[in-house]
């Protein structure tokens, strides 16, 4: 017989206050304990709830017993040149997620340190398979829960002793595949009795599901949505992202259009520059054409290297080029300074990890994988 895990309590970061006053109410409690308890975990940022002092200790007991305030500890910081961290974080069932934070102007760090973004992960590992990603290189392990999400949040702003002004939901996983989660982690994140970021300071990334875009175009926080696209002709992203078989450039841009409808705020295509495979200045004027079509601006990140995977970074010339093409079409186009590279901190290089005797490492590639990428370069 397998061994029976205890399920692990629920964290008090991924409730509302309606939940806590449910919870409070069935331990027969008046209501506004509940709103001690929030502000407790969310203003205060209470790590235990012992340390809620204004509760009674029988209240503070029962509550333990119920609930933790934290569902992961910071098991590692690796710092950067640039002044990037990327947080390795445990959770409770042993597993890690990363979480990057990134200071807007390196420069200005150690003055005001004017706006920190973090990069959130939103799964264990990813399903979508991806060509050029390390991400989803071991697949996909679970949803992170709405208090796993919040709390990489809470996790950096202790690490850093900052707050956090900007939320990208582009770390490990695929944001969109964890909707309900998501969106109850983004409706915390943004509360005024929560974390208080604003919604137009947070994007949603997605690998392009294009049904889950239209059901966030219903959300009514008014988020951010960016598309990692990596290829302007259904052959060449089919090429490095499976998930284009599914939904493909039309279906896609349908649902922008739709999103398009509802927001005013313009949506960002992610395009990664691959020597040979999505860099050639047809796929830019092609490119520019959809880009003008929704009215998205674009973003250029040429590739981070990836180990075992076979894809090259173009010469700088040639990313230059390519954005040329897209400014001589009509179209806001950066090309993006990447940030994290020397940490495997950057954009598609946070890797699952795992414990061993030797320490954390990263998850074995299966062999499969390498093959299916390194054929898809061929
Ligand atoms: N699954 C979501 C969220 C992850 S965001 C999405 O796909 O949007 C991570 C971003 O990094 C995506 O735009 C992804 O395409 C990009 N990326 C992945 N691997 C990369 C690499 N090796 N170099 C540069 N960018 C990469």
């Amino acid at each position: 017989m397998p061994e029976e895990k205890p399920t692990p309590l629920p964290c008090l970061l991924g409730l509302k206050p309606e939940e806590v006053t449910e919870a409070v109410a069935a331990l027969g409690e008046p209501a506004f304990r509940a709103r001690q308890i929030v502000e407790w975990v969310f203003k205060k940022r209470a790590v235990s709830i012992e340390a809620m002092s204004s509760l009674s200790k029988n209240l503070r007991q029962a509550l333990a017993e119920r609930f933790v305030t934290r569902s992961m500890t910071l098991s590692q910081v690796t710092g950067s040149a640039d002044t990037t961290r990327k947080l390795l974080l445990k959770l409770q069932d042993g597993r890690y997620v990363e979480t990057v934070l990134i200071p807007a102007n390196p420069a200005l760090y150690g003055g005001r340190s004017d706006r920190l973004t973090l990069c959130v992960s939103s799964q264990v590992g990813c399903a979508y398979d991806c060509k050029f990603c390390a991400s989803g290189l071991a697949g996909f392990t679970r949803n992170l829960t709405a208090a796993e999400i919040v709390e990489q949040v809470v996790q950096a702003e202790a690490m850093a002793a900052d707050r956090v002004d900007n939320l990208v939901f582009m770390g490990m996983g695929e944001p969109l595949a964890n909707f309900s989660n998501l969106t109850r982690a983004i409706e915390i994140l943004n509360a005024d009795w929560g974390i208080g970021i604003g919604a137009r300071h947070m994007t949603v990334s997605t690998s392009g599901l294009a049904p889950q875009i239209r059901r966030l175009a219903d959300f009514p926080l008014q988020i951010r949505l960016a598309i990692s696209l990596h290829g302007a002709s259904d052959e060449v992203r089919e090429r490095i992202m499976p998930v284009n078989q599914k939904h493909n450039i039309a279906e896609l841009f349908e649902a922008l259009q739709y999103w398009r409808s509802k927001r005013k705020q313009r949506i960002t295509l992610e395009y990664i520059l691959i020597e040979g495979v999505n860099d050639m200045l047809e796929q830019a004027r092609l490119l520019a054409r959809r880009a003008r079509a929704i009215d998205a601006r674009v973003n250029l990140i040429p590739y981070n290297t990836v180990e075992g995977l076979p894809w090259v970074r173009p010469a700088e010339e040639q990313c230059i080029a390519f954005r040329d093409v897209l400014e001589a079409g009509g179209v806001t186009a950066t090309l993006r300074l990447e940030k994290g590279h020397d940490i495997s901190a950057a954009c598609g290089q946070l890797r699952l990890k795992q414990e061993t005797a030797e320490g954390i490492v990263e998850s074995p590639i299966p062999a499969r994988r390498i093959t299916i990428g390194a054929g898809a370069s061929a």
